[in-house]
């Protein structure tokens, strides 16, 4: 069984170094957005068999899943790797821009994917030297609810699986190093849509109306209560109104309003608790000002929760190839990652992705959100650093 030290992750990171790149700008200028992920998921096959990992396809609709198996070892670890791009444009100047118009890998994924196809070719090389056997999952669709990760998990992904490992390139700290964060990580987003119905009229005479306009503003500046009144100062939670629409004239009162926006929490009870009170709160105002109103909530991905030991396996294994971060800290966005921490221990890392020298300051989902290509070998590093110290 190899120890870290007597593999050099370094040599075997540059050895596929060409092959990340030239995978990253491929994946790059030919994005796929949800489960439409079939061209990505082919490339990844076609290079996982290339160098013999046992593949197997369409796991999750359009999933790929790569397995190194030692003999002699009952332990498996998972590595995830996310192939989906976004419904957006690009506006980036790069030659390798996206060539689909309303598709672009602007969260990173592109990088996610060819990282872990590096990896995974790297550690084929030595894989009579693995102290464990390793799963490599490529999955569909994180961008978008339901996600990719339940079909994946339906099918088996997990199946001998002890622990997962995920990984997303990051704005919030520079190149060159990984963030670890404990326990919760990333938020469970919540959205809501609000239809609130009045009477329509003449805007010279309110009495004879009932205006949803006034009956909505209410409910915004009622529902600020919800984060300040209701729940526990030390929980962290969101209740944020991101489009109020209605009217069409001067002149006129609206019938019908409507209100959306998003719940954020690192918590189930405090997200439940969030919820009920917009809903009790709109249903009240909207009560008192006799207006109806309609709530519907559309609970997002659950909370991404990062095991103790999963975190402190990696802080072993990472620390020594690569320095962590102390900047990362918790985020409100959400992560379908989340649906693999719930059936085993898992620990989600963010890769360090920014350099104001070359001007990669946006973060994930910006149209000019941009890969650094520093960020990559890290990247690898920590895939091969967490697989070498997996004994
Ligand atoms: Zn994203
Ligand atoms: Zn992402």
């Amino acid at each position: 069984m190899a120890t870290i030290r007597e593999v050099d992750v370094q040599e075997l990171t540059t050895a596929v170094m060409d092959q990340v790149i030239d995978l990253q700008r491929d994946i790059h200028s030919h994005p796929e957005i949800g489960f439409d992920t079939v061209r990505t998921a082919a490339l990844v096959a076609e290079n996982l068999r290339a160098v013999g990992i046992e593949t197997r396809e369409q796991i999750g609709k359009t999933g790929v899943v790569g397995d190194i198996e030692v003999s002699g070892s009952t332990r498996c670890i998972a590595f995830r790797a996310d192939m989906d791009a976004l419904p957006m444009d690009e506006e980036t100047d790069l030659p390798h821009r996206s060539t689909i118009p309303g598709a672009a890998h602007m969260c990173g994924h592109d990088a996610h994917t060819s990282m872990l196809v590096g990896a995974a070719t790297a550690l084929a090389g030595i894989r009579d030297r693995l102290p464990c056997s390793i799963r490599f999952i490529f999955q569909p669709n994180e961008e978008a609810l339901p996600g990719g990760a339940p079909a994946m998990i339906a099918d088996g992904c997990l199946e001998g699986v002890d622990r997962i490992f995920g990984m997303h390139v990051w704005p919030q700290f520079d190149t060159g190093k990984i963030g670890i964060v404990e326990g919760p990580t990333m938020a469970q987003p919540d959205t809501f849509s609000i239809e609130i119905t009045g009477q329509g009229g003449h805007a010279a005479v309110p009495h004879a109306c009932i205006d949803p306009i006034v009956c909505g503003s209410q409910i915004i500046s009622s529902a600020q209560h919800i984060v300040s009144r209701n729940i526990d100062p030390r929980s962290a939670c969101v209740v944020t109104f991101t489009q109020f629409h209605g009217g069409s004239a001067d002149n006129v009162i609206p019938e019908k309003i409507e209100l959306r926006g998003t719940i954020r929490s690192f918590d189930t009870e405090v997200g439940e608790s969030a919820r009920r009170r917009l809903t009790e709160i709109v249903e009240g105002v909207a009560t008192a000002h006799g207006c109806r109103a309609q709530v519907q909530i559309t609970e997002g991905y659950p909370v991404t929760f990062n095991d103790p030991e999963a975190c402190e396996e990696a802080r072993r294994s990472i620390s020594v190839e690569v320095p962590l971060s102390d900047e990362g800290t918790p985020v409100l966005g959400g992560e379908d990652f989340a649906y693999y921490g719930q059936k085993i221990p898992a620990a989600f890392l963010f890769l360090g992705n920014r350099d104001e020298s070359q001007g990669i300051v946006h973060f994930c989902h910006h149209p000019r959100f941009q890969v650094d290509d520093q960020a990559l070998p890290i990247g690898v590093r920590t895939w091969l650093a967490l697989a070498l110290g997996a004994g």
